[in-house]
């Protein structure tokens, strides 16, 4: 599921971390959360300089390195490139990576089914993975 929060639900979050939530900010997070779908820094960058020609690169990845610190994003890397998505779906999802049009789209969870022998003595908490491939 989607997470679109209000402005007043990301002031609020943004403020708990004690992060000054300026209009700007809110704006990115309404764009990330709300508009975007796994998107670059470079697309959120793009989208700020059509909407707020005033917002620096560095005001954009701060926003971002902000926004997964406080958990309303998750970074998602995808190994053939050296860029980071970011994703509004912070519940535990799989991702298939669209080698066409280099976008990731959800895979839920319960539809993978994985079996592994885990190294003696560890306890997993987390399990990433990424499908990709092209249009049939
Ligand atoms: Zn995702």
């Amino acid at each position: 599921m989607r997470s679109c929060l209000t402005s007043e639900e990301i002031k609020t979050r943004l403020s708990l971390a004690g992060v000054n939530p300026t209009a700007q900010r809110i704006a990115i997070c309404r764009f990330v959360l709300c508009d975007a779908d796994h998107p670059t820094a470079d697309d959120v960058k793009t989208w700020a300089d059509k909407n707020f020609p005033m917002v620096s690169r560095a005001t954009v990845y701060n926003t971002l390195n902000t926004l997964v610190q406080v958990k309303i994003l998750k970074e998602v890397r995808v190994s053939h490139s050296n860029k980071v998505m970011y994703d509004s779906n912070t519940e535990h999802h799989y991702h298939f990576f669209d080698e066409t049009s280099g976008k990731l789209i959800d895979i839920d969870p319960d539809r993978v089914e994985v079996k592994a022998d885990l190294p003696k003595g560890f306890k997993m908490h987390e399990m990433e993975i990424v499908f990709k491939g092209k249009v049939k």
